[in-house]
């Protein structure tokens, strides 16, 4: 029998309860855990909508860039895009398993704006009740549903928009938006969001986390023993049935018969009506938030600090040990980017040319990337070799933002006395932006001595 299936069993097994003694009431409790969700959900909102336009986060698809904590990253940055795609599904997958549902009550975005157009709704329904009272309640109810199905229209282009400006250039979006664009690819894709958005946030909402989000399934594979959880426990036979519990419950259970089920997404919304009800009559709620079905009470226990941050066993050390890795992973490899990149490596389809002048020449791959947001120039000479001579079109090389160098050059030189066939050299690169050149160590190579030219 699985832990839920035994839940379920014992609240079907219960025998019918007597009504518990009334209690002088009991002061109320000092925090409620669903005015703090609502401020958890401003600020990922004010997140959500400011992110994009910083480039703070942000995937531009039409120019395959991505941008992070303000850096513009190519897409072909394997090592830094490798680190912050692997952080992220690993926190991801940490929080479920250490905090369980946590993140579908507090900051995913389905969850926030569905919460937010049911109190909209309400909000219009309780204002025309107030300003026509004696309008028939079918008149009423209809007008509501007009006057709630436009805002939510506007909300959705609103919603839309930064939401597809996490893949289109928002400026570039906002003149599509302006002159109503509906037929290029980003028109297209910003109509269809907004649909989508309408369509999710007037008939889904929570639904959506039942049927269509795989989260709560996964959360179902990776919780253990420890993980965060929503747990009913009645040992002084005090619940009045009032289901207050059931009744706020904006996924539609009745937590009292189990902590396991699948809609549950831990909001903590029965913690608050059990503990209001009950305290009137002088007894304690009945829900709490608990690291495990039968562990302590996790707001509560006086616990070492960490155990009540849910770092109960080893498991959870290696969790937060594999975290630091990848922060530390991506801190260096954001460290060491440089927003000019510099490639100098020999072409070795042909050893050397010689050239008509005399000279010697050598095939040299040069690759110069602006990836920074400002014009850069960038000077190329060498060392060890004397005389030798990059045969570049210009020298130093003009960058404007995004704009790639790439060209295989000659590198000539006159051969002198004591020149050897293997000659070492260094290129360097000075970049307009850097105060160090970057240096690249190679070879030329010269004729071998006694062989004809
Ligand atoms: S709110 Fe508390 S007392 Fe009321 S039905 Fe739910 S568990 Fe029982
Ligand atoms: S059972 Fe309680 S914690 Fe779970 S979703 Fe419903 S109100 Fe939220």
């Amino acid at each position: 029998m699985t832990p839920m299936q035994e839940s379920d069993h014992a609240a079907e097994a219960a025998p019918a309860r007597s009504r518990p003694p009334r209690r002088p009431a009991l002061p109320p409790v000092d925090k409620h855990f669903r005015p703090l969700r609502k401020r958890v959900h401003l600020a990922c909102f004010l997140g959500f909508v400011i992110l994009p336009f910083t480039n703070l986060m942000r995937v531009d698809i039409p120019r395959q860039r991505f941008f992070f904590a303000g850096f513009e990253l190519w897409i072909n940055e394997f090592g830094i895009l490798f680190f912050a795609t692997m952080l992220l599904m690993f926190l991801v997958a940490a929080m479920a398993i250490v905090y369980g549902r946590i993140y579908c009550s507090y900051a995913c975005p389905q969850m926030i704006f569905s919460e937010a157009s049911q109190a909209v709704e309400r909000w219009v329904r309780g204002r025309l009740r107030k300003l026509f009272p004696k309008w028939p309640g079918g008149s009423r109810e209809t007008a509501a549903k007009v006057v709630f199905y436009a805002i939510l229209l506007l909300a959705s282009v609103f919603l839309a928009f930064v939401f597809t400006a996490y893949f289109v250039d928002p400026k570039d979006l906002a003149s599509r938006l302006l002159r109503l664009d509906v037929v290029s690819a980003g028109g297209i894709t910003g109509a269809s969001v907004t649909l989508l958005t309408f369509l999710d946030f007037a008939f889904v909402r929570q639904k959506f986390c039942t049927t269509v989000c795989p989260y709560g399934y996964i959360q179902g594979m990776l919780q253990d023993p420890h993980t965060l959880l929503v747990v009913y426990q009645d040992p002084d036979q005090a619940c009045i049935e009032c289901k207050k519990c059931v009744t706020v419950c904006e996924m539609g259970i009745d937590i009292r018969k189990g902590p396991y089920q699948i809609e549950c997404v831990h909001c903590g919304d029965c913690i608050d009506a059990c503990e209001d009800v009950l305290r009137k009559v002088g007894h304690e709620g009945l829900i709490r938030y608990a690291y495990g079905e039968h562990g302590g009470q996790a707001s509560k226990a006086r616990e070492p600090l960490l155990q009540r941050l849910g770092f109960r066993d080893g498991k959870r050390f290696a969790i937060l040990l594999v975290l630091l890795f990848y922060v530390s992973g991506l801190g260096a490899a954001l460290s060491m980017r440089r927003p000019v990149l510099v490639q100098i490596a020999p072409d070795r389809s042909v050893l050397f040319e010689n050239l008509p002048d005399g000279r010697i020449g050598n095939r040299i791959r040069i690759k110069l990337a602006n990836r920074s947001s400002k014009p850069v120039t960038v000077r190329l000479w060498t060392e060890g070799l004397p005389g030798a001579e990059l045969d570049l079109p210009a020298n130093p090389v003009s960058l404007d933002p995004g704009a790639v160098f790439d060209r295989t050059v000659l590198l000539k030189v006159r051969p002198w006395s004591g020149a050897e066939e293997v000659n070492p050299l260094r290129i360097l690169a000075q970049t307009s932006s850097q105060a160090q050149p970057e240096v690249e160590a190679l070879n030329f190579i010269l004729p071998a001595k006694g062989s004809s030219p």
